[in-house]
C-alpha cells in the first residue's frame, strides 16, 4: 500500500502525528496511508512560510511572475485531468464525470487568478489636499491558513490557494481528514510549476488538533475556511481574538422555487441536478422545493420519473449519477434524517433506503430520496442533511412563499424557475441568499463572487474581490511641495 509523505515548508517528509488513511467510499478499501502533521510540523510550515514570503525574491516578485506559476499549474492540471479526476473520486467517491468537471474548474481558477493578479491595480485617489498625492495599494497578508472540507477538495482548495499565492502570501493548507490526497497532489503540482519552497505547505490531520492550532498560530494572518457552520463559528471566535480576517463558507438549506409559469421540464431537470448531484453532499444543494400548487402535480411527476431513472453505481463507471456517500457514519446520519422525516409525518415518495444491489453492499450508497407532506418548520427542512434528500412543498401565495423560503438560519443559495424574468428578478431580490440561480442551478463562474448570508458564511471568495480578500490595503501620502505641516510655525 502506498504510504504518503506530507509537504512541510517545501520538504516532503513523514508527518509527526498519528497514522491516518484515505479510504475509497465505494468499498472501504484503503487508497493510501499517511501520518498526520503534528504541532512541530505546523511550526516548521509556518516558520518556513514566514521566511519564504518575506524573502525579497518573492516579496518583490512582479505580478506576471506569480501569474506564470499559476498558469503553469493550470497547464499541468489540464494535462492530467483523467488521473486527477480518478484520484479525487477514490478519495471522496464522487462519480468521475463530476470530479472531471471539478478538476477542469480548478485549472480555470488558477488561470483566472493568474490573469486577475496581472491586472490588479492600485489607486491614485484624486487629491483633496494641496501639494499632497495619495497612493492606495495592496500588499500580501503574510502566512495564511486554508482549511477545507471533503466534498470538493480540488475545487475548494484551488479556490483558496490560487488567489492567496497570486496575492503574494504563503499558504498553509489543512485538508479534511477523509480526503488528504488531492491537497498533497496539488502541492506536487505547485512545486513542479516552480513555486518557491515554503510558500505552500499541506498539513493533513484532525481539525480539532492541527486545524485549530493552525488557526490559532500567532503568525497566521487570515483563516479561509469552508465547512460546517459550527466549526466556522468556532474559527470566527479564534480570528476575533487575534483580530485577523476570516472568510467562512458554511452550510446551507437552499430553497428552489417553481412558479406557475415555469418550464416544467427545465425545472425538473435543474432541481434533480441541484439536489442529487454529488449525492447531495454540497453546501449549495437545493434541499427545499417550493412548487406553486397549480403545477405541483406535473412537476412532481416529472421529477420523480427523472429521479427514479438516475443511475446508482460505481463512481469510476462512466455514466454513474449517484456514487457512494463519503463514509458509513455519514450515511447513517442521512438515514436518521429520513427516519426523522417519517416521524414528523412526511411521506417518502421515492428512495429512502440503502440500495439493494449486492454489488454496492460494501460502499456507502443511499438512494435519492424525495419527501412530501411536511411544513417548512419541520426539523428536516431546517437542518442541513448534506445528502440526497429533497423535501417538496406546495405554495399558493407569493408573500407566504418568500417568508417560508427565508425562514432558515442559512442563506447560501436559492433557485427560481419561471418564464417571467422580471418576476423572477423581483423574487431574487426578496430572497436572503448569497447566490440566486434563475432557470438553472449549481453552475459556477470563478469571476462571480460566492458566499453566504446569515449563518451560511462571512466574506466572499472568487472574483477580483476574492483576490483582494487575501491582501491588505495600504495608503501612502506623498508631499509634492514644501511646508504643508505648519503646526510648528
Ligand atoms: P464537515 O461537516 O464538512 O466535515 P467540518 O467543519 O467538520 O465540516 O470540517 C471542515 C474542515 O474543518 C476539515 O478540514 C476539518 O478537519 C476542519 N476542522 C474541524 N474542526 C476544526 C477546528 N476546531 N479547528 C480548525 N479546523 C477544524
Amino acid at each position: 500500500m502506498e504510504s504518503l509523505d506530507i509537504f512541510v515548508g517545501g520538504e516532503w517528509r513523514r508527518g509527526g502525528g498519528n497514522l491516518m488513511h484515505s479510504r475509497f467510499p465505494a468499498d472501504g478499501s484503503v487508497n493510501a496511508e499517511l501520518y498526520a502533521a503534528d504541532l512541530a510540523d505546523l511550526e516548521t510550515a509556518v516558520e518556513r512560510g514566514e521566511a519564504a514570503w518575506r524573502d525579497p525574491a518573492w516579496r518583490n516578485s512582479l505580478p506576471h511572475q506569480r501569474a506564470r506559476i499559476l498558469s503553469r499549474v493550470a497547464e499541468i492540471i489540464e494535462s492530467r485531468v483523467d488521473t486527477l479526476a480518478e484520484l479525487q473520486t477514490r478519495d471522496n467517491g464522487k462519480p468521475l464525470a463530476e470530479t472531471r468537471g471539478l478538476v477542469m474548474s480548478a485549472a480555470g481558477t488558477a488561470r483566472y487568478f493568474a490573469a486577475a493578479c496581472e491586472l490588479l491595480e492600485g489607486e491614485l485617489p484624486t487629491p483633496r489636499i494641496p501639494e499632497v498625492m495619495t497612493l492606495s495599494h495592496y500588499e500580501p497578508l503574510g502566512v495564511v491558513a486554508a482549511i477545507t472540507p471533503w466534498n470538493s477538495p480540488i475545487a475548494s482548495e484551488m479556490q483558496k490557494v490560487a488567489p492567496a499565492i497570486a496575492a503574494g502570501n504563503a499558504v498553509v493548507l489543512k485538508p479534511a481528514e477523509a480526503t488528504p490526497l488531492m491537497a498533497l497532489e496539488l502541492a506536487r503540482i505547485f512545486e513542479q510549476a516552480g513555486l518557491p519552497a515554503g510558500l505552500l505547505s499541506v498539513l493533513p490531520g484532525k481539525g480539532s488538533i492541527i486545524g485549530d492550532a493552525l488557526a490559532r498560530h500567532p503568525k497566521v494572518r487570515k483563516i479561509s475556511f469552508t465547512g460546517g457552520t459550527s466549526t466556522g463559528r468556532h474559527l470566527a471566535h479564534v480570528a476575533a481574538e487575534k483580530l485577523i480576517s476570516t472568510s467562512l463558507e458554511l452550510g446551507g438549506k437552499s430553497p428552489t422555487i417553481v412558479l406557475e409559469d415555469a418550464d416544467i421540464e427545465q425545472a425538473a431537470r435543474g432541481i434533480c441536478y441541484g439536489i442529487f448531484s454529488s449525492g447531495g453532499q454540497a453546501c449549495i444543494a437545493g434541499a427545499r422545493l417550493f412548487v406553486h400548487s397549480s403545477v405541483y402535480q406535473p412537476l412532481m411527476t416529472r421529477l420523480l420519473e427523472l429521479t427514479r431513472g438516475l443511475r446508482i453505481g460505481h463512481p469510476l463507471t462512466p455514466g454513474t449519477h449517484i456514487g457512494p456517500l463519503i463514509s458509513p457514519q455519514h450515511r447513517d446520519k442521512v438515514m436518521s434524517y429520513v427516519q426523522m422525516a417519517r416521524d414528523e409525518g412526511g411521506e417518502v415518495l421515492c428512495g429512502g433506503e440503502i440500495p439493494a444491489d449486492p454489488q454496492l453492499a460494501a460502499g456507502n450508497w443511499f438512494q435519492p430520496t424525495i419527501i412530501e407532506g411536511l411544513e417548512n418548520t419541520a426539523q428536516v427542512c431546517q437542518e442541513e442533511i448534506f445528502g440526497p434528500v429533497l423535501v417538496a412543498m406546495a405554495f399558493d401565495d407569493e408573500q407566504q412563499l418568500i417568508a417560508e423560503a427565508n425562514d432558515s438560519v442559512y442563506g447560501l443559495a436559492a433557485g427560481i424557475w419561471s418564464r417571467d424574468t422580471g418576476r423572477a428578478l423581483r423574487l431574487a431580490q426578496a430572497l436572503e441568499a448569497g447566490t440566486i440561480w434563475i432557470n438553472t442551478y449549481k453552475v459556477f463562474s470563478i469571476s462571480t463572487p460566492f458566499g453566504g448570508f446569515k449563518e451560511s458564511g462571512l466574506g466572499r471568495e472568487k472574483g477580483i474581490q476574492g483576490l483582494k480578500a487575501w491582501m491588505q490595503q495600504k495608503s501612502i501620502y506623498l508631499a509634492t511641495g514644501n511646508g504643508v505641516n505648519h503646526w510648528c510655525d
